[in-house]
């Protein structure tokens, strides 16, 4: 084995180490912390050299903003200080060499001071600065949350197929711009072919609170029966099966979601509200609702809300989704609000109780991003015959 994957998997083993190593003191929190800001820190440097193709246009400008730069090379230090203190608590000097190794590369190639090597705006970009300050983001509200209230105490940040997760998160990032096209591109053209300018500008004058609950709803609606037919036409089935391999529920596990899955629910989500004329700051409220909302309820979050349950969508509605149970199957469709899933009949929600485990009886879904991808595309046996919707 090369001196490069023996790296690698002492790095993993760190990570994924046993509760007693990982305890406050240990430097691992130090360590984590130090290796994913230097990481962080790193990605985002490289975005600045080449911000044509690793940047988004919409973050570009940001670059240039000092309050931008200062922040990067505090997260930078953040990150070499706190490698610095693992390496100082921990036996092992996998975390803190890491940390500081990711830190110093960042700061060889320009730091915070970073230009553009290639500034020239590329045909096709990724959207690297974008996946690192949604996963900073996302990670800084979420992981906080799911350690103060768990609902599988027992799971770790680093669970079994982590790095499966995250890399869906990284894919979806760097696709931005492929998938912001896909799903414009079809409402553009339904826009193009009936303007229906006296409805557009009625709903685009309605105040932004009826507006957004407006969104909320229909969305929902149009969602509820995309992902029933997900669940219920076989060839779909297999696409959509890929989101219910996740056996551990958290915040990185929303991510997972066959890349036709994504491009064909964003796209019908987006259809309605752009077309119907929706303003724009009514749609990107909700596209930035729908992102957190959607986190939240796969989180390991172990709290009551028996309140909000009666009308929203809570983590324990879409954990039972997620069940192992065969009760579990084919219930609670909805992203928002459980009235359509009582509406047809497919409500299910036992009071208090949590399902026993996630994922799919029998587990067929290959592991790994890769075989995912393919899996739907396996031939379908003809003992899957259709079932009606
Ligand atoms: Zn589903
Ligand atoms: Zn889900």
């Amino acid at each position: 084995m090369g001196k490069m994957s023996q790296a690698r998997l002492r790095l993993r083993a760190e990570l994924e180490a046993p509760p007693a190593l990982r305890r406050f003191g240990s430097g691992w929190i130090s360590g984590v912390l130090g290796l994913v800001l230097g990481v962080a820190g790193l990605f985002l440097v490289i975005s600045l050299r080449a911000p044509g193709a690793l940047a988004m246009p919409e973050l570009r400008g940001l670059h240039q903003h000092p309050m931008f730069r200062i922040g990067l090379h505090v997260l930078l230090l953040g990150a070499f200080f706190l490698s610095a203190v693992s390496l100082a608590l921990r036996r092992g000097r996998t975390l803190g060499t890491s940390g500081v190794a990711a830190t110093l590369l960042a700061a060889l190639i320009g730091g915070s001071r970073a230009t553009a090597l290639v500034p020239d705006p590329t045909p096709v970009f990724f959207g690297l600065d974008w996946f690192v300050l949604n996963v900073l983001f996302t990670g800084l509200v979420f992981v906080p949350l799911e350690r103060l209230f768990p609902n599988k105490q027992e799971q770790g940040l680093f669970r079994e197929e982590w790095r499966e997760d995250l890399f869906y998160y990284l894919v979806s990032s760097l696709m931005v711009q492929v998938l912001t096209f896909l799903t414009f591109a079809p409402a553009k053209s339904i826009l193009a072919l009936a303007p229906m300018e006296g409805l557009r500008s009625w709903v685009g004058g309605l105040p932004f609170v009826v507006q957004f609950i407006a969104i909320m709803f229909l969305t929902d609606l149009v969602q509820y029966w995309v992902h029933r037919a997900f669940h219920r036409v076989p060839w779909l089935w297999k696409f959509h099966a890929v989101h219910h391999s996740a056996e551990s529920m958290d915040w990185m596990a929303g991510a997972r979601m066959h890349f036709l899955e994504i491009f064909v629910l964003r796209g019908l989500t987006v259809i309605p509200m752009y077309v119907l004329g929706f303003s724009e700051v009514a749609m990107h409220s909700y596209i930035l609702l729908v992102y957190l909302y959607s986190t939240f309820v796969h989180a390991n979050l172990g709290w009551r809300l028996s309140l909000m349950e009666r009308v929203l969508v809570t983590p324990r509605f879409h954990h039972w989704h997620h069940g192992l149970e065969a009760e579990a199957v084919d219930v609670n469709f909805a992203v928002h609000f459980p009235l359509f899933d009582r509406l047809f009949g497919t409500y299910f929600l036992p009071p208090g109780r949590w399902p026993s485990g996630y994922g799919i009886q029998g587990g067929p879904v290959p592991k790994g991003y890769l075989n995912q991808f393919k899996y739907p595309f396996v031939r379908i046996r003809s003992s899957e015959r259709s079932q009606p919707l």
